[in-house]
């Protein structure tokens, strides 16, 4: 509706699904959790199933705009969108979930890392509905990470970082850092690979930095510049990695 208002989209026909209560459920089936395209934010987060098997999701969906919105906004209208300062495309390629959509032809099964494909662009075709994602659920010793830097809590953010690892020993056995806002889409850091298996020291850490500064390609709009965008994606990096491996020595003004 505010595309419309804004005379960004003038559809010819609208279609309303919003009362296709099998696509609103939330359900656990083995090691997936699923979650129906009509599930609405609020109810992301406030569900208990979500909170168990995909905590990243709840905590990522508190900084989906305002209540009013939450109240109305659903995961499927979200991913569709695809607006590349989004939070819950970049949670989805961090949780490596699979976007299911259907179509008069069948049903089609979609990695997250391969849905997005541009600023508001997704592999849905025409005819297509999304109907549900599936997420796998959280294994032991999974630990998860978000932040956004914001002007307001609320906004989409400027830069923005969802993760979800695996640590043993003090280490990352897996790590899926996947960036928003700091691209034409989620970004899924090929940095995170230099910190796994591998004890982080600060030096490491800043390889993995550079990296990642050099994967990035940011926009610069009203908000930010595109170096203070990979600037701040460095911190998100940094911030990530001293959270979930318990090591203050690791902040960013230690290491970058
Ligand atoms: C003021 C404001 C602030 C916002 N702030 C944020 C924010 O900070 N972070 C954030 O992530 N989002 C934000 N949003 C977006 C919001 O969270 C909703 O996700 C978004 O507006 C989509 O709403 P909807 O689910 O009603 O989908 P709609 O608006 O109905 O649809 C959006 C698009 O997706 C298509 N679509 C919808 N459902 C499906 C489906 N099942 N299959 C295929 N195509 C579909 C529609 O055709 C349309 O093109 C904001 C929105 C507003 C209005």
């Amino acid at each position: 509706m505010p595309a419309m208002n804004l005379r960004l989209i003038s559809p010819e026909l609208i279609v309303d699904i919003g009362e296709i209560a099998e696509l609103r459920e939330i359900a656990v089936r083995g090691d997936v959790l699923s979650i129906g395209a009509l599930t609405r934010h609020v109810d992301i987060l406030r569900s208990p199933e979500i909170a168990t098997h995909a905590p990243l999701l709840t905590e990522a969906v508190a900084h989906v705009a305002h209540p009013a919105i939450r109240n109305r906004g659903t995961i499927g209208g979200n991913l569709a969108h695809a607006d590349p300062a989004s939070e819950l495309p970049a949670c989805m390629v961090a949780l490596n979930a699979t976007i299911i959509v259907r179509g008069q032809t069948g049903e089609r099964r979609i990695a997250a890392g391969n849905f997005f494909t541009g600023i508001y662009e997704t592999a849905l075709l025409a005819q297509e509905l999304l109907v549900a994602v599936e997420v796998p659920v959280a294994q032991k010793n999974s630990a998860h990470f978000f932040h956004e830097f914001a002007r307001r809590h609320g906004d989409y953010a400027i830069a923005g970082l969802a993760a979800q690892a695996i640590v043993r020993g003090g280490l990352f056995t897996d790590l899926c850092a996947a960036f928003f806002a700091v691209g034409d889409r989620p970004i899924l850091a090929k940095a995170a690979t230099k910190l796994i298996n591998v004890g982080v020291t600060p030096t490491v850490l800043a390889e993995a930095s550079a990296t990642l500064a050099a994967e990035l390609d940011p926009q610069e709009d009203q908000q930010a510049s595109a170096a203070m965008r990979r600037h701040l994606a460095k911190v998100l990096l940094a911030r990530c990695v001293s959270a979930l491996l318990g090591r203050p020595d690791l902040t960013p003004g230690g290491t970058l």
